[in-house]
């Protein structure tokens, strides 16, 4: 059993936190917040022990009526890995307490490749991760163009790829971030920060991208253009995505051609959350002109990156060899069923 603590458990430990409770070879030996707010009393509900990053605010936690563990130095104590899922840029703040410990520790996308020299996507470059003390996990954005790029380089090679993210302002329970009213390019200046961040799981793929936020909280669209090494027709490229368990095909029979109907869509098939763990392709946009790939792919921003933190943890751990049995042991855990 891995003994994992979650050190954040904001929009994205929290997931992490109960994809890991249903893993059968891993356990929350418990997660940490600043503040006893709603999510606290969700960590309680839970039954995960909590504990606080500045242990001189317990009273506020025990007025609250929040039992707290201890501080988030004796959660490392008891650890195997540490998921880091606090803000962008804290987390690098850490890493003296794990290596302090030497406690394995995972960070998220929002802290650059050098917090710890490797960035992971588990249909990519799991063996890579295996026995590592430390790993990041790359972005929402950065996961799904990992995904797709990979899976479709394996089979027919990619000269290049083009794509333009249209990201949503916020989360949803985000009440002070926007634009309310505005298309942003964020950022102006191209490439944007994403073709780089691919390249830092995929050195090789020469790729371009561009980026801007709209105002919905609801998911991430990206439109993709993939330049094929060889000749292939729609129907291999769609055999392709149904045959990936992180690859979900919008089927064009369901008449779903946004985020809003898919989110709605992945809601009444009971995911927890209505999280939606795999890339969103969209059937109908998929097409094949010349020796380019074009597509609409969504990605839940809140969602995806949240099982390749459980398969970073299993590589890390070095017990499961390979990625797709990893990927398949996590997928059943959470009783992944396909769009
Ligand atoms: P969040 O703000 O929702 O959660 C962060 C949590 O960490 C909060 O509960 C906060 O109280 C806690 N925290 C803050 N400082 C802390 C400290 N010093 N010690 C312990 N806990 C502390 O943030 P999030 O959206 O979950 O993002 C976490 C990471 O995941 C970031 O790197 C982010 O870039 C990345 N990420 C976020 C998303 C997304 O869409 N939300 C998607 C992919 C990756």
């Amino acid at each position: 059993m891995i003994n994992v603590a979650i050190n954040g458990y904001g929009t994205i430990g929290k997931r992490v936190a109960d994809a890991v409770s249903l893993q059968p070879d891993m356990k929350i030996i418990g997660v940490s917040k600043t503040r006893p707010n709603a999510e606290a009393y969700i960590a309680k509900e839970r039954g995960y022990p909590l504990y606080i990053a500045d242990i001189s605010k317990k009273q506020a936690f025990v007025d609250a009526g929040i039992p707290v563990a201890g501080s988030v130095d004796e959660m490392i104590q008891c650890a195997d890995l540490v998921v880091d899922a606090t803000p962008g840029g804290v987390g690098i703040k850490n890493r003296e307490l794990y290596e302090k410990h030497t406690v394995k520790a995972i960070w998220q996308g929002g802290e650059d490749h050098d917090v710890a020299g490797f960035s992971f996507n588990a249909s990519c470059n799991y063996e890579e991760a295996r026995n590592r003390q430390f790993t990041r996990v790359v972005s929402c954005n950065t996961t799904g163009l990992c995904r797709i790029i990979h899976a479709v380089e394996e089979r027919f090679g990619v000269k290049k790829v083009r794509a333009v993210m249209v990201r949503r302002g916020a989360d949803p329970h985000v009440i002070k971030k926007g634009p309310i009213d505005s298309v942003v390019l964020d950022p102006v200046s191209i490439p944007s920060h994403h073709g780089p961040d691919v390249n830092s799981v995929l050195p090789h793929i020469p790729i371009v991208t561009m980026a801007m936020i709209v105002p919905t909280t609801q998911m991430h669209m990206h439109a993709l253009t993939i330049e094929l090494a060889q000749d292939a027709t729609r129907e291999e490229i769609l055999d392709i995505i149904k045959a990936h368990p992180r690859l979900g095909l919008v089927k064009k029979t369901t008449g779903i051609v946004s985020t809003a109907e898919l989110k709605e869509f992945v809601m009444d098939m009971n995911r927890p959350r209505s999280d939606l763990w795999e890339n969103g392709i969209y059937e109908g946009s998929v097409s094949v002109v010349g020796r380019e790939l074009f597509l609409f792919q969504a990605i839940h921003q809140e969602a995806d990156v949240v099982v390749e933190n459980v398969d970073a943890i299993r590589a890390m751990a070095g017990d499961v060899l390979d990625g797709a049995t990893s990927i398949q042991i996590t997928n059943n855990a959470l009783g992944f069923v396909a769009l």
